[in-house]
């Protein structure tokens, strides 16, 4: 064999095609050092976020928040486009399941959607990421795996992200569920795959063997601790009507905006790091720190929420014991992050100290 000699090394690099390259891998590795953004830039779109006030989706003209079911017509429109029977499957399943679910969104974006197969063996080899889709909220693209036994969960992932999606052109401003994607920055990117494979899981998990639980299962576990705080059924709702401003709303009846902010930072920083074996495991410790921020974080605000209720008269003294104990066993005592185990052990303290309040605050 020859031993390759610089120039042909050079020659070489010349001949790769950098642009398909690229194209082939996503560009989703941000760097933390510390637990922070490595480039100056991305550390002030962070900054950005924590201080931005999104603008509410109410402001925007949009024709959505309206249920309906499709029309003949629009149903053989959608048959003719690739994929069309399969997306008329998604669209009957959801609202065979919940005939309440807002569609508005996902019927808007149909008659420009185009759904193309992908190969990401590449980009999974040189990310180690077991990504299988993705969805271009601008260019309403979905792109799927062409991998078959992935081929369905992958799917049913980016049509629910294609049925909370709402591209503001003018601004240059996706809302697409829990998460916005602005100029210079995303926000709430993290509880928005967590919840979408919360979604798909529930709707489709029971069509195929091959469903792997094992995707955002970090996400999927906030997002669904974060849904037993609001209900499933508005959680729902605000997703299909991609209200993020809606959610933190909902959670300032027990939290505050700089908490709800920190949880959702924390919770969007974790997705990029968490399983990224490129980040440094000098790391360890900030992410671990996180993950207990946003799990105190969720569990304060369950707690508070329950209080609240039984305060209102929603519920009985009983009730809330049995929802906290619950909630509680929802918790795992023990998180395997990037092979090492860490211990939550906050619960108990969090919800001494609370009942602590409540039992002070004068009664009326
Ligand atoms: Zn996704």
């Amino acid at each position: 064999m020859n031993k390759p000699n610089i120039d042909m090394v050079t020659q070489g690099l010349q001949k790769i095609n950098y642009k398909a390259l690229l194209d082939k891998i996503k560009p989703i590795i941000f760097l933390y050092e510390n637990g922070e953004p490595r480039r100056k830039n991305q550390l002030k779109k962070y900054e950005l976020e924590h201080n931005f006030h999104p603008p509410l989706i109410t402001e925007i003209s949009s024709p959505m928040i309206i249920s309906k079911t499709l029309s003949e017509e629009e149903k053989a429109q959608i048959l003719k486009k690739q994929f069309g029977e399969n997306v008329l499957y998604f669209v009957e399943t959801i609202l065979d399941k919940n005939p309440d679910a807002n569609l508005s969104l996902l019927y808007e974006n149909l008659p420009t959607l185009d759904i193309f197969l992908k190969n990401y063996n590449f980009s999974n080899m040189v990310l180690r990421a077991s990504n299988c889709g993705d969805y271009n909220t601008k260019t309403n693209i979905a792109r799927v795996t062409q991998n078959k036994n992935l081929f369905s969960q992958s799917f049913y992932h980016e049509l629910f992200h294609v049925s909370s999606t709402l591209y503001d052109k003018q601004e240059d401003i996706s809302y697409s569920g829990f998460c916005r994607f602005y100029p210079d920055g995303i926000t709430g990117i993290g509880i928005n795959e967590g919840y979408t494979e919360i979604m798909t899981e529930r709707y489709f998990a029971n069509e195929t063997e091959l469903f792997q639980p094992t995707f955002y299962i970090y996400e999927k576990f906030f997002a669904s601790k974060l849904e037993e705080i609001v209900g499933k059924e508005k959680m729902e709702q605000l997703y299909f009507e991609t209200d993020l401003e809606g959610l933190i709303e909902e959670l300032k009846q027990c939290a505050s905006e700089d908490d709800i902010k920190s949880f959702l930072i924390n919770t969007d920083v974790l997705t990029h790091v968490i399983y990224n074996d490129s980040v440094s495991f000098k790391l360890l410790d900030k992410i671990i720190s996180r993950v207990e921020q946003t799990l105190d974080f969720l569990v304060e605000s369950y707690i508070k929420m329950q209080y609240k209720k039984l305060s209102e008269g929603l519920i009985t003294n009983q009730e809330l014991e049995d929802n906290i104990l619950s909630y509680e066993d929802g918790l795992n005592n023990t998180y395997n992050i990037r092979g090492e185990e860490y211990l939550y052990n906050n619960f108990a303290e969090i919800n001494y100290r609370l009942s602590e309040e409540v039992h002070k605050a004068p009664r009326r």
